[in-house]
């Protein structure tokens, strides 16, 4: 089976990668490999009653499939160079962020329409922030909410499904450079294409690191973020949510000079597990619809680790971390902050006694037995620090759930046109560890496939 075109990975970077092409060469033979369900078949079995907690599906709902990680998340598309990736690094400023606005209007055209678009520009949180030795930074956010981002995955899907071929439960197992383009196989089938465009995401990180192997393709990777997520009443952030939605702030310890950040904030969300290689880590996100609000608002604070030569993989630090929380609560563990800084564990009743409801079913314990002192201690410093632009943020309720990692994929090394070194195969999206975002991998995906077109 020959193709012009095989995008490996229906994530936000292969999707608006086949959406581009499409609209700029119509007449291309272009076929998709995606190791999870088609998006009407993604469905995590956790239900909160029967279901509690993560059974470790064979492939993750949450993390593959039609829409990729993206597809049940807050939907928030940033549109900045501050944060979410270094595509402008390959691309350009300019260039990346005219693509993460050109998303942003494909997303309006299929179902975001009416959805709303905050900034972070001009506001008097920034001095209120600077004034307490935390840095605001700047971004545009689009917040489609989880409803919304599933809607335009699915007007994008019936616009792409007779224009485009899509393999579903068809996970991509090789690839082979030939003579004439790139031989690609797939249980039990090959498949041959003059270009190739790898979008895999994160849980593809692995098969990502043995295709680089394979074909002597150069990488790097020396990244991972570790943390919790906070939860607490949802007015305790309203000012800052009201008017910002989300604010990415930063804060520099006084310990030990680390930074510490806000990440994915989700106003009214709810707290959820994220199955990566089979560890079970937190993470969050909230609805548009008022109904399916909570009284909750989470957010990740989370540090970074920048590891030096010989220890080159990060990665596996994180997940020793993660799996660590695992063993002790057989998934997230939740602690009250008080009981956190009184140096004890929470346990059932200390939750039962708390004046908030936690969104997520996490078992109470001790995140001082799994996260290391450095990390935990900047933690602990920035909560303090946030207690003075959001008071009650250092309440003794408020909840943490451990461990939130962010796992990088190692970078690869492709050019300014996100090819790799082989002419014709582009790497994109978070699988290339260029990007860690939704705008910034669909972003990815639509200037490889203008490369490709012209
Ligand atoms: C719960 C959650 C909430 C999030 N919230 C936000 C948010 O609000 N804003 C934001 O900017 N980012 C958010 N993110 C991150 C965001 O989802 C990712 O940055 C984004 O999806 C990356 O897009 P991608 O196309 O590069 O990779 P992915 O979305 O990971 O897609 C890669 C796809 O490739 C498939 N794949 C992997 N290996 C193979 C293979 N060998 N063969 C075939 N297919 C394969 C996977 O199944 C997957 O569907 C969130 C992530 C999660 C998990």
């Amino acid at each position: 089976m020959k193709y012009d075109v095989i995008i490996i990975g229906a994530g936000p970077g292969g999707i608006f990668a086949a959406y581009e092409l499409m609209q700029r060469k119509p007449g291309l033979k272009v076929a998709v490999f995606e190791a999870g369900h088609a998006l009407n078949r993604r469905h995590c079995p956790i239900d909160g009653e029967k279901i509690k907690t993560c059974i470790g599906c064979k492939s993750c709902s949450i993390m593959s499939g039609f829409g990729g990680a993206g597809a049940f998340s807050d939907g928030k598309y940033n549109i900045t160079n501050d944060f979410g990736g270094t595509l402008y690094e390959y691309i350009g400023r300019k260039q990346a962020l005219d693509l993460m606005r050109y998303v942003d209007e494909i997303n309006l055209k299929y179902g975001g329409e009416g959805t709303k678009l905050y900034s972070t520009a001009g506001t008097r949180f920034k001095r209120l922030c600077i004034q307490n030795d935390l840095h605001l930074l700047d971004a545009s956010v689009r917040h489609l909410g989880t409803d919304i981002n599933y809607v335009v995955l699915e007007n994008l899907y019936n616009d792409l499904k007779d224009k485009v071929e899509f393999f579903f439960d068809t996970p991509a197992q090789s690839i082979e450079v030939t003579e004439d383009g790139y031989l690609i196989r797939c249980a039990g089938a090959e498949y041959t294409c003059e270009k190739c465009i790898v979008s895999v995401g994160r849980s593809g990180s692995k098969w990502m690191e043995q295709v680089c192997k394979e074909l002597g393709i150069p990488t790097k990777s020396n990244r991972v973020d570790i943390g919790v997520r906070v939860e607490l009443p949802a007015v305790v952030f309203s000012h800052l949510t009201d008017e910002l939605y989300e604010s990415k702030i930063v804060y520099r310890t006084k310990q030990y000079g680390d930074n510490v950040r806000t990440f994915c904030m989700n106003p009214k969300g709810a707290v959820v597990t994220e199955n990566t290689n089979g560890i079970i880590t937190v993470n969050g996100h909230s609805y548009e619809d008022p109904a399916k609000q909570t009284e909750n608002t989470n957010f990740a604070l989370l540090v970074a680790k920048h590891f030096s030569e010989p220890f080159k993989d990060s990665n596996g630090y994180g997940e020793s971390i993660a799996r660590l929380s695992n063993m002790l609560g057989g998934g997230v563990i939740v602690q009250r902050f008080g009981d956190l800084i009184r140096g004890r564990r929470s346990t059932p009743s200390r939750m039962n006694d708390a004046f908030i409801t936690p969104t997520l079913n996490a078992t109470p314990g001790d995140l001082s037995l799994v996260l290391p002192k450095r990390i935990l201690d900047g933690i602990i410093e920035m909560i303090y620090a946030l207690d003075k632009v959001a008071p009650g943020t250092a309440n003794d309720d408020t909840l943490l759930y451990g461990v939130e990692v962010k796992f990088y994929n190692m970078e690869v090394e492709v050019n300014e046109k996100l090819e790799s070194r082989y002419r014709g195969l582009y790497i994109i999206g978070d699988g290339s560890g260029i990007t860690h975002s939704l705008s910034h991998a669909s972003a990815s995906g639509v200037h490889v496939a203008r490369d490709i077109a012209k």
